[in-house]
């Protein structure tokens, strides 16, 4: 029965009939595929990125150098130095992460008390050296200020969940 069958199939190509209706059947079903980059899929708002350091509206950094952020690092990916300015105000003289040790865990994040650093929405950041990797304190700003207005609707959008 089973050679029968075979010999029926083989006869009558109904494997290659039953493929091609799998394929025909596809061209009417929604795509699941994206033209990346010119097509991008949805991004969470806690979605964590690459690493900002953000700005209050007047241009003042955010960061009040308490080096929290480095203390809860896993990776140790954080370097802080700081000294008061003329003002009496504290800031950082140097912040450095360095990309190729974090983990993304968010925990700097978590632990900022002024929401300075952030790990922001931009995904596109690959390099061609490991050196590139390694953020300086303006680098870290000029992303802050080049994503504030994303992160800042992120972080409005989750405000009720933290
Ligand atoms: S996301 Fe985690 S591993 Fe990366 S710098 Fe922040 S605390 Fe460190
Ligand atoms: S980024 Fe936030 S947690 Fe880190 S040193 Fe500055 S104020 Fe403290």
């Amino acid at each position: 029965m089973a050679v029968k069958t075979n010999y029926f199939k083989s006869f009558f190509l109904t494997e290659i009939v039953r493929g091609m209706a799998l394929t025909f059947s596809y061209m009417f079903k929604q795509r699941v595929t994206l033209n990346y980059p010119f097509e991008k899929a949805p991004l969470s708002t806690r979605f964590r990125g690459e690493h900002a350091l953000r700005r209050y509206a007047n241009g003042e950094e955010r960061c009040i150098a308490c080096k929290l952020c480095e203390a809860v690092c896993p990776a140790l990916a954080i370097t802080i130095e700081a000294e008061p300015r003329e003002d009496g105000s504290r800031r950082t003289t140097r912040y450095d992460i360095d990309m190729t040790k974090c983990i993304y865990c968010g925990l700097c994040q978590e632990a900022c008390p002024v929401d300075a650093i952030v790990e922001g929405p931009n995904f596109e950041y690959a390099t061609e050296t490991r050196e590139e990797l390694f953020y300086n304190k303006e680098k870290l700003l000029a992303n802050g200020d080049r994503w504030e207005a994303q992160i800042a609707a992120n972080l409005t959008a989750d405000a009720p969940y933290r």
